[in-house]
């Protein structure tokens, strides 16, 4: 109910949420009250939670920020959803994203463009940017957001609340409506790194209909919160601070890793020297799989129905009128790459780029436990400024994509503010399947 009448109080000026599932909510929170109150609660009953909107919500509008799925309502459950229904958590609403997750400002959105609650006149960040907005004005404790290239942790930075992106196939993707499925992955945004690794804890596992899920013993992703981290190796990849990194940001980051030291942590200088072909290696091989992955918006099996004399017309006219001009941007240059003649060059440069990466983190991590950079380049910036020149846009992903290039989880803590009293995030990269010492290291810091 408290949830409820600040969602009705202050989403008309966040504009966090595209759908507000009060009814259902009030009735699913009662009967977990009779569950709790049997002494059969379990880690989420009772717990209200926010859902970006590209995750697939049986009988509840699932609409990806796009006019393509206007309508859309799913007949199934995505498998997080199932999980956290067995647990009787209680859904608040369907939160607002980049269109089809491309974007890192939630300014795509066909529908409601979200606002930074610290200052409304700037972005959330994207594209997980009302999952992040609503927990961070109070209109949902914790909220789902999905991860391709920076979605989860950089609208975490911007709104000044934690977020976690698991490792690739840690949590399953069936149901997430795909964007790039190399990529992708779903995870928690939360005011505390505890609060993720306990929601971690129920939508993690293997599941039979996404075939990249991993098969994983469980485990209690906060087991570890709380050890010294005495003797722990940080690494800090000197290219992730370069002049192109806002010195405030560079300086609160630096600011932690000082504090860390103080905590018995050892800083370890070291580089990643393909960070600067990581941002075209991450557009190609993103827009690749997007193009593909789009071509199944046809207005035929489902989303918005266009016009036309033949089969071709119609589909041409449900797409122009469907998609908005980024999602169309990548499908462009998706299907540009992956053309014969321009594969070579580009898309198989993009795979190679790709293994070169994973190889610099492997190298890293022989000497290190962590590695440490910004979550962004640059705090929340004000709505118009940004997002209309796309290159810009995609330069500002360089602090995130080669977390998802190599499958690596990470996870966005808040660790200060600018001079605007805007919110800073750092990042906090770990070991392929080793969320817990993220989680641990992430709460020391808290
Ligand atoms: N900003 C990046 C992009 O536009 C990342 C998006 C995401 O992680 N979904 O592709």
């Amino acid at each position: 109910k408290e949830y409820s009448d600040s969602i009705k109080a202050k989403d008309s000026d966040v504009l966090g949420y595209i759908t507000v599932t009060e009814d259902e909510a009030l009735k699913n929170a009662e009967k977990a009250q009779e569950i709790i109150d049997k002494g059969e609660a379990k880690a989420l009953t009772g717990i209200p939670l926010a859902i970006k909107d590209n995750i697939c919500t049986d009988g509840i509008r699932t609409t990806c920020a796009s006019k393509m799925l206007e309508n859309f309502v799913p007949p199934y459950d995505a498998n997080v959803i199932e999980k956290l229904k067995a647990e009787n958590y209680v859904l608040l609403g369907k939160t607002s994203m980049d269109e089809f997750a491309m974007g890192g400002s939630t300014q795509t959105s066909a529908f409601a463009k979200t606002r930074n609650p610290f200052d409304l006149s700037r972005v959330p960040g994207g594209s997980s940017g009302g999952s992040a907005a609503v927990v961070s004005a109070g209109l949902a404790p914790a909220a789902l957001g999905s991860d391709t290239g920076g979605s989860i942790r950089q609208p975490a930075s911007f709104c000044g609340v934690t977020g976690l992106k698991p490792t690739y196939g840690r949590v399953s993707r069936y149901g997430l409506v795909a964007f790039a499925s190399s990529l992708d992955q779903i995870g928690p945004i939360a005011n505390n790194a505890v609060d993720c690794g306990t929601i971690l804890n129920v939508i993690c596992g293997k599941d039979s209909r996404d075939a990249t899920s991993a098969n994983k013993p469980a485990e209690d992703f906060n087991a570890k919160v709380g050890k010294d981290i005495k003797g722990m190796k940080i690494a800090l990849p000197k290219e992730f601070f370069a002049d192109s990194t806002d010195d405030e940001v560079k300086n609160a980051v630096l600011a932690a890793a000082k504090k860390y030291e103080e905590m018995g942590a050892t800083l370890v200088d070291c580089s990643m020297k393909s960070l600067k072909y990581a941002v075209s290696a991450y557009y190609l091989v993103a827009s690749a799989e997007a193009a593909s992955n789009l071509s199944r918006f046809d207005g035929i099996k489902y989303g918005l129905r266009g016009e036309g004399r033949t089969f071709d017309e119609m589909i041409r006219d449900s797409r122009t009128r469907g998609f908005g001009d980024e999602v169309k941007r990548r499908i462009l240059l998706g299907n540009y790459a992956l053309s014969s003649g321009y594969y070579d060059a580009y898309y198989l440069k993009a795979l190679a780029l790709k293994q070169q990466i994973i190889k610099e983190y492997n190298e890293i991590f022989e000497n290190a436990d962590v590695i440490l950079t910004p979550t962004a380049p640059t705090v929340a910036y004000k709505i118009g400024e940004q997002e209309t020149d796309p290159v810009k846009m995609y330069l500002a992903d360089i602090c995130t994509v080669t977390v998802n290039i190599a499958s690596l989880p990470a996870i966005s803590v808040p660790c200060g503010y600018n001079a605007d009293g805007m919110p800073i995030g750092m990042s906090l990269v770990g070991r392929k399947w080793d969320e817990a010492t993220l989680i641990q290291t992430a709460d020391a810091f808290e």
